[in-house]
């Protein structure tokens, strides 16, 4: 889950330096009854391990996704208190009790369907750490902010107001997503990629001593057909795939695709 330590080195593919083993994370939204635990077994045994990889059921599956064992499990979504009578929400402490060692916060979901706020992720950020949790933080524009020309300023913006200023690589990700290529099939080219992620490493090696070695997921129709090229861009650090995690073999097939790091 944590960025690899070790000497920096020269990417095998088009990439940066290798200092982080990329992270493919699987957000399997409101999709998973107890059959579906099956996939996360075939996922844990198919995996060849040179990518770090993170499944997050829904809460109702997250302890017996981790007593599978061998694979790390996720939530996707905390309160910001500890505990309290907040009737229907999940704290990061209840997270990391039922075996989880990351979640994801601030989905264009979350921020679509419960109104959250910059400000809320960034409570829920700092929530995640207190329980020991990596924060994957996601960003991105929705495809009239892209068109008007306004992805750049947007996700400055939210990142600027999501991710609170004591974030290190070993506690925070980044997943820039952007809303018009969730669940839609459509992806940017390479080129809006890579200017996308670049911005971004600018905007964290700026503002958090360890921004160049904070990783960067890609999230937004990411398949097997086109991981390859997507996980070779500069500054893809990774994945946060929807609906592709679902099924082990389509999920394994992407994985697949990482660059190898130590
Ligand atoms: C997501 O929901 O985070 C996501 C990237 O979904 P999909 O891969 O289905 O576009």
């Amino acid at each position: 889950m944590r960025p690899a330590a070790g000497k920096a080195k020269a990417r095998t593919a088009k990439g940066n330096p290798g200092r982080m083993r990329q992270l493919i994370a699987g957000n399997w939204k409101m999709h998973g009854l107890a059959a579906q635990l099956d996939e996360i077994a075939a996922i844990r045994d198919g995996h060849t391990r040179h990518a770090d990889i993170l499944i997050c059921p829904p809460a109702t599956l997250l302890s017996r996704a981790a007593a599978i064992g061998g694979i790390a499990i996720g939530g996707q979504d905390c309160r910001a208190e500890i505990s309290g009578a907040f009737t229907g929400d999940v704290s990061a402490e209840m997270l990391a009790d039922a075996g989880a060692a990351a979640v994801i916060l601030g989905h264009s979901e979350r921020r679509q369907y419960h109104g959250e706020r910059d400000n809320d992720v960034t409570q829920k950020a700092k929530a995640a750490w207190r329980a020991g949790l990596l924060a994957i933080i996601c960003v991105g524009e929705t495809e009239a902010e892209r068109e008007a020309g306004h992805m750049l300023d947007i996700v400055a913006r939210q990142i600027a107001g999501s991710v609170p200023d004591a974030a290190t690589a070993q506690n925070t990700a980044i997943a820039y997503e952007p809303v018009w290529a969730i669940g839609t099939g459509r992806t940017p080219t390479a080129q809006q990629i890579a200017q996308m992620h670049a911005h971004i490493r600018v905007l964290l090696t700026s503002r958090f001593a360890a921004g160049s070695d904070m990783r960067i997921l890609y999230g937004g129709s990411v398949k097997p057909s086109n991981a390859r090229e997507i996980l070779s861009i500069a500054n893809v650090d990774g994945a946060l795939v929807g609906g592709a995690s679902l099924k082990a073999g389509d999920f394994l097939a992407i994985a697949a695709h990482a660059l190898p790091r130590s």
